[in-house]
């Protein structure tokens, strides 16, 4: 008989898992708290980068699950070859990321996601749900009953034979699954604060660049000042999304309009007039002030195969590595394998997923913090000490 799986969150790493699982005949029905992102009603702009970095890690996984899919999703990234260090007087320096043109990739995030959930159109054992917020779970050894509020303000429940929890970094599925089993979980926020910029498209084609673009799309553009960061990942139409990163009470010491004039003018004179002095300062004041927050949780099952968590509800991390989605996406290749290496013995995939899982994310959460360091400071000190020794030479 067709087993039958609740996969909640149509998220990056729900939608690929609702694929990978429709792919080994499961029937799957995929549950999202929000209304469908692809329909133009929908102003449901999330406040997470628009853009992201998409590395070999991320894309592996993707053509394990599906080949023909991963082609097609990933169509319009832009390869990243290296960082571009902005130093405070202006100068560019190219930082390649590899001997062998190994890159990254930017991507927009909702074009993945909505090229991901117009693939699932195209499987008969899909069905999803949008607006249907879970609450609760009843768990038993035979059946597992999800409960959503739905936007119609009702109550509706759902059962399943399995629960794959994809909801976020704020899972509800995690917390319904802390009652069943002694999962060790911890939160940590770290002090910095992100709010995203925006750097328009070039006026006219740049010959250089191939396109409107004010600077190189092929590169991963690092503003570092120790304490603070500038980012910037290039978009097909020309722009960029910049990210600034740094720490809570400076942000907050920053409560008017001259202040923010003045640290913008003093720190990013060359990334402000990329963006128009007036916009950029308006967007800092204005844009939402995201929290960046780290979870690790273990194990991220519950035995007899009857849910698992997977992507940022067992692992959120910082953004600094660039890992959090590759490694969504990592998670569903890893739990495909081990459910075809035990031939569709969920309960024994689901324990050897834990096992195997947790040294190599506790260590990628690990890493992503370190990379703070090493975006906003590291960076500048190693082109301090080189120009420092050529200075001798
Ligand atoms: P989410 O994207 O959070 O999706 C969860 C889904 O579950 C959502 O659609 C939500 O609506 C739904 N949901 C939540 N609760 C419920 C509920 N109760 N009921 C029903 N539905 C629910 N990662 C990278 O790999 N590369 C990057 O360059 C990168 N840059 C980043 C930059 C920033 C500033 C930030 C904050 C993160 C970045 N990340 C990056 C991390 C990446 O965004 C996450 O790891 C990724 O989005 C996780 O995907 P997910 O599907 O697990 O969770």
């Amino acid at each position: 008989m067709t087993e039958t799986v609740n996969v909640i969150g149509a998220g990056l790493v729900g939608c690929l898992t609702a694929i990978a699982l429709a792919k080994r005949n499961f029937e799957v029905v995929l549950f999202d708290y929000r209304l469908d992102p692809r329909l133009k009603s929908t102003n449901d702009r999330n406040l997470r980068s628009i853009n992201l970095a998409i590395s070999a890690r991320g894309i592996t996984s993707l053509q394990y699950v599906d080949e023909q899919i991963s082609q097609k999703v990933l169509k319009d990234m832009i390869p990243m070859w290296g960082r571009m260090i902005h130093d405070l007087a202006g100068n560019q320096e190219s930082q390649n990321y590899g001997l062998f043109g190994e890159c990254i990739n930017s991507i927009d995030r909702s074009v993945l996601n909505n090229s991901l959930l117009d693939e699932l159109d195209g499987f008969s054992n899909i069905s999803v749900k949008f607006g249907h917020k879970l609450s609760r779970i009843q768990f038993s050894s035979a059946k597992q009953n999800c409960i959503f509020n739905t936007d119609a303000q009702d109550q509706v429940s759902f059962e399943a034979d399995f629960v794959v929890g994809c909801d976020g970094a704020y899972s509800t599925t995690r917390s319904q699954m802390q009652r069943e089993v002694r999962m060790d979980y911890s939160q940590e926020y770290i002090d910095c604060c992100y709010i995203e910029l925006y750097i328009p498209p070039a006026e006219a084609h740049n010959a250089e660049f191939g396109g409107p673009f004010q600077i190189s799309p092929n590169h991963l553009h690092i503003w570092p000042r120790h304490n603070y960061m500038l980012i910037a990942l290039s978009n097909g139409d020309g722009s960029f999304t910049s990210t600034f990163f740094g720490p809570w009470s400076l942000v907050e010491s920053l409560d008017s309009r001259d202040k923010i004039q003045t640290f913008l003018t003093d720190n990013f004179p060359d990334a402000l007039k990329l963006m128009g002095p007036d916009t950029a300062i308006e967007a800092f004041e204005r844009n939402p002030r995201g929290a960046l927050m780290c979870v690790e949780c273990n194990p991220y099952h519950l035995e007899q195969g009857r849910a698992i968590i997977l992507g940022d509800a067992a692992h959120s991390m910082v953004p600094f590595y660039g890992q959090g989605m590759n490694c969504g996406f990592e998670d569903v290749k890893v739990l495909m394998q081990l459910l075809d290496k035990h031939e569709g013995d969920r309960s024994a995939a689901f324990d050897e997923y834990s096992l195997k899982r947790h040294k190599d994310l506790v260590s990628i959460i690990k890493l992503a913090k370190d990379n703070y360091k090493e975006m906003s400071h590291g960076v500048t000190s190693r082109l301090y000490l080189i120009r420092k020794k050529l200075d001798t030479l």
